[in-house]
């Protein structure tokens, strides 16, 4: 059994002066580190990853795993016995540490020789709290978790859950992911942290400053992703719209861009190979009209945008520090319409921040129920460590944070079906998943209708022009194949 009673935490000045570091100092730390890796062969190991959370997790779980092949571990299945599983978290996500119990439990089950590393966000806010968890054996914060493969012992598990995280100001460089292989889609990761500060939000602390790829590398990696044969890119990012900061950033002084998001999409638009890009998600005052424009007039950039609300109480969105008001908000919505009347537009929306009054939240029903959007995503506030919002006053009753959620879920139910009844007979494309369920697969069209068709191989990961059909019991849309594709 494991006693877990001490961790070694390493001190995150040693990080920063080794990062800072260049030549053979570096080299000597860095073999150094690699110590465990010393004399063991990876060849025939395997190894099993657990993504909890946002999209920009899954491209860089696909990342860490694709290091981990080129070593020579089989990847395996979550539910199958491995050698090493990783699990790879949110800080978003409620209840984090009860979640992360139960995982390294499935896994421990499965193998309890297992080696179990811990990473991402969870493990930079909270590692002393994940390292009391019985059986792992290394966590890893927002700069480490890609030398995973440094700290990882074969050999035997760890006596002690070991940390391996920094200070989140030295989370200051960036490292660029994507998936494939796992989806039709692939998750592009375009830029890394956030400088604004949501009176709500841990993702700064837990991802540190706003910094970004540089637009020729999100575009080899667009070429890399084409080659390998998935046919649409979501781009990915704590904060998209606010690209261009470069790659490393210095430390307090923030440089000036000398890029930005619309000349990414520009660029993009002209990759070869790829059918769809998607823009994942957007603050409203970042999504210009400039950029709105160049997706209407796009072949390639869908009509889907999925852009963060979170009020619809002007007071509210002050105090939590957001940086719009609910005018500029139906403004967007209305260019995105009148531009593109068919385009999907996806909302998230907080309940029960702290102080939210009853006419407020009635205020932000009312004001989502009047615009033209598709589906929300509802969060219920939850208090967290570190953030402004938790020493406010007022705060929501947890019933009442609950059933608020609930009215707004209902109400996007209704949002997304009568969404999908105008989408009725129209022609539009899908893409296919590769998979067959039960003689049936699901796809997406431009403007994000989930449709569903009897199971063809042939038809998988290819544009198919389609004319959608009516609901079916599960909320899909049915639809028919254009006859000329089947012939
Ligand atoms: S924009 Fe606000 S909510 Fe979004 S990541 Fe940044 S601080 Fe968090």
């Amino acid at each position: 059994m494991y006693n877990k009673t001490s961790v070694l935490k390493r001190g995150a000045k040693s990080f920063v002066a080794r990062k800072k570091l260049r030549g053979g100092l570096l080299l000597f730390l860095s073999l150094l580190e690699i110590h465990y890796l010393c004399g063991m062969s990876a060849e025939g190991k395997t190894v099993a990853f657990h993504t909890l959370g946002c999209k920009l997790n899954f491209s860089e779980t696909s990342t860490i795993a694709r290091l981990f092949q080129e070593k020579g571990y089989l990847k395996k299945d979550f539910s199958q016995p491995a050698d090493v599983y990783v699990i790879n978290t949110c800080s978003v996500t409620e209840n984090a540490d009860k979640e992360c119990k139960s995982i390294v439990k499935n896994a421990l089950a499965l193998n309890p020789d297992a080696f179990i590393a811990v990473v991402g966000c969870y493990a930079q806010l909270k590692p002393e709290q994940i390292s009391n968890i019985e059986g792992v054996d290394v966590v890893l914060g927002a700069t480490e978790k890609f030398r995973l493969l440094n700290y990882i012992n074969l050999s035997s598990k760890n006596e002690h859950a070991v940390i391996h995280n920094c200070e989140i100001s030295e989370a200051d460089f960036f490292v660029d992911s994507y998936s494939v292989g796992d989806r039709t889609r692939s998750f592009l990761k375009v830029q890394d942290g956030c400088d604004y500060s949501c009176t709500f939000c841990t993702i700064p602390l837990a991802r540190g400053k706003s910094r970004s790829d540089t637009i020729e590398n999100v575009i080899a990696n667009a070429n890399k992703i084409a080659q390998s044969g998935v046919k649409e890119i979501v781009l990915t990012g704590v904060n998209i719209g606010d690209f261009g900061y470069g790659r490393d950033i210095d430390g307090e002084e923030k440089k000036r861009k000398e890029y930005n998001f619309f000349d990414l999409i520009k660029e993009l638009d002209e990759v070869q190979g790829i059918e769809r890009f998607r823009i994942s998600s957007i603050e409203p005052n970042l999504l210009k009209d400039e950029i709105i424009k160049f997706v209407s007039a796009s072949e390639r950039f869908v009509p889907h945008f999925h852009i963060p609300l979170q009020s619809g109480s002007n007071r509210v969105l002050k105090v939590m520090k957001r940086r719009y008001q609910k005018e500029l908000y139906t403004e967007r919505i209305k260019t995105i319409k009148q531009l593109m009347p068919d385009c999907c537009i996806g909302v998230d929306v907080i309940v029960g921040f702290p102080g939210e009054t009853e006419a407020e939240f009635r205020e932000t029903y009312d004001f989502i129920n009047g615009l033209d959007v598709s589906y929300l995503h509802v969060f219920t506030y939850s208090e967290r460590d570190n953030t402004e919002a938790i020493s406010l006053a007022d705060p929501v009753p947890v019933a009442e944070r609950k059933k608020r959620n609930k009215m707004l879920r209902i109400l996007s139910a209704k949002k997304l079906r009568s969404f999908y009844e105008s989408q009725r007979a129209k022609e539009l494309t899908v893409i296919f998943e590769n998979e067959n369920k039960n003689g049936l697969m699901y796809g997406f069209t431009e403007n994000y209708v989930k449709v569903k068709y009897p199971y063809y191989k042939e038809l998988c990961n290819v544009p198919v022009n389609i004319i959608i059909g009516d609901f079916d019991e599960d909320g899909n849309m049915t639809c028919v194949v254009r006859e000329h594709l089947l012939a």
